[in-house]
């Protein structure tokens, strides 16, 4: 059976269908890696409690299953405004911050509208201004991975820019923003200004109350990290009440399923319970960030996040060298950034537990033999 379907002839005649683009291409492959110890992703190395998860699994088997859950995903909308003190009416849920960048960006950008993007950063944000045919006016950050505000103003001025994207903190390289600089940028442009503040949690200015009477704020927040439910899929995103109507429009009708409305809605009233956790992970980053400076041959970056971005610039040990040994050696899974722009030699590292994190540094001490 297998022998006839798999003939010569019918496989030519199902490629001949393909476009010849994609034939062009070669296969995006991701080794089946299986990490002893997983810090390529700034998950949270800590796992919801396991008398809480049980609790919330009966609470989903007394839902009906076959009905549609609410049009509105209203438990999960006023667990938010209680949390931030933001209006429910100013606030959307999404299945992860990601489903929201979509629907903000596809709301603003079309051919001909400039967003003004700091590189390096998450670079779904390119990606989704490209695919709504908008033009990515790139702002390089500065060599120590700050933020240069003046570029950025004079960008979005010169390109009439109609959004401002700012990762802050930003990913992969870990600064953040002061009150004063995401105000000067405000005051300074009239741009929509988007605050992506994934990993506030761990530092960094929280800009909710920045809010109240600046309508083209918006901030965007996720459970991915801090919140230790990257596997959930769930986000939210504060603005203006009425901006926020508009953005929904984008939004596609229950996107957030009842698993996560549930789950979001109570881990957000409980978020007392993973404090610990966020309080572990950011004084383990600051642990990493002073012992990987002792180290020759690399030059650390400082980090308000859950993850730290080093440079490799040792004469044996090259990042690629680096990387494939922790992997093959230690079982140890960072993140390879050396394509982003600026990044050339580049890792980061997301904050394991204290354990995962010892094994890391000595690790990383052996194959640099320090
Ligand atoms: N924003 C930033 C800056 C991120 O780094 C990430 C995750 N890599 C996200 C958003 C995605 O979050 P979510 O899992 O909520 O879609």
């Amino acid at each position: 059976m297998t022998e006839r379907v798999v003939t010569a002839e019918s496989v030519d005649e199902a490629l001949r269908l393909v476009k010849p683009v994609v034939r062009g291409l070669g296969a995006y492959t991701l080794r089946p890696y299986e990490p002893r110890i997983k810090l390529n992703q700034n998950e949270s190395p800590y796992d919801v409690p396991e008398p809480l998860k049980r609790r919330l699994w009966e609470r989903l088997a007394d839902r009906p299953w076959n009905r549609y859950p609410p049009f509105v995903a209203a438990d999960f909308i006023a667990a938010v405004s209680e949390v931030t003190g933001w209006p429910e009416a100013g606030v959307l849920v999404g299945n992860g911050s990601n489903e929201l960048i979509q629907a903000l960006l596809s709301v603003v950008v079309e051919p001909g509208v400039s967003v003004v993007i700091p590189e390096p950063t998450f670079t779904l944000y390119q990606l989704v201004s490209g695919v709504s045919g908008g033009t990515a006016v790139s702002v390089a950050l500065d060599e120590e991975m700050r933020f240069r505000v003046d570029a950025i103003i004079e960008a979005a001025r010169t390109s009439r820019a109609a959004m401002i994207v700012l990762c802050t903190p930003n990913n992969p390289t870990g600064r953040s923003l002061t009150r004063e600089e995401i105000e000067r940028i405000y005051d300074s442009t009239d741009a929509l200004i988007v605050l992506d503040q994934a990993y506030v949690e761990f530092g960094g200015y929280n800009a909710i109350p920045l809010l109240a009477g600046r309508p083209r704020l918006v901030v965007l927040r996720t459970f991915s990290k801090a919140m230790a439910m990257a596997g959930l899929r769930a986000g939210y995103l504060l603005a203006h009440p009425e901006l926020a109507t508009e953005i929904a429009k984008a939004k596609l009708p229950y996107n957030v399923n009842f698993v996560t409305e549930t789950i979001a809605a109570e881990m957000l009233r409980a978020h007392d319970l993973l404090q610990p956790g966020v309080d572990s992970m950011s004084a383990e980053r600051d642990r990493i960030i002073r012992e990987l400076s002792a180290l020759e041959g690399l030059t650390v970056f400082p980090s308000d996040a859950n993850f730290v971005l080093f440079r490799v610039e040792h004469g044996e040990i090259s990042h690629t060298t680096l990387f494939n040994r922790l992997l093959e050696e230690d079982g140890i899974l960072v993140r390879d950034v050396s394509k982003y722009p600026m990044l050339e030699h580049c890792l980061r590292v997301s904050t394991g537990t204290p354990e995962e994190n010892d094994a890391f540094l000595a690790g990383i001490r052996r194959i640099l033999g320090q």
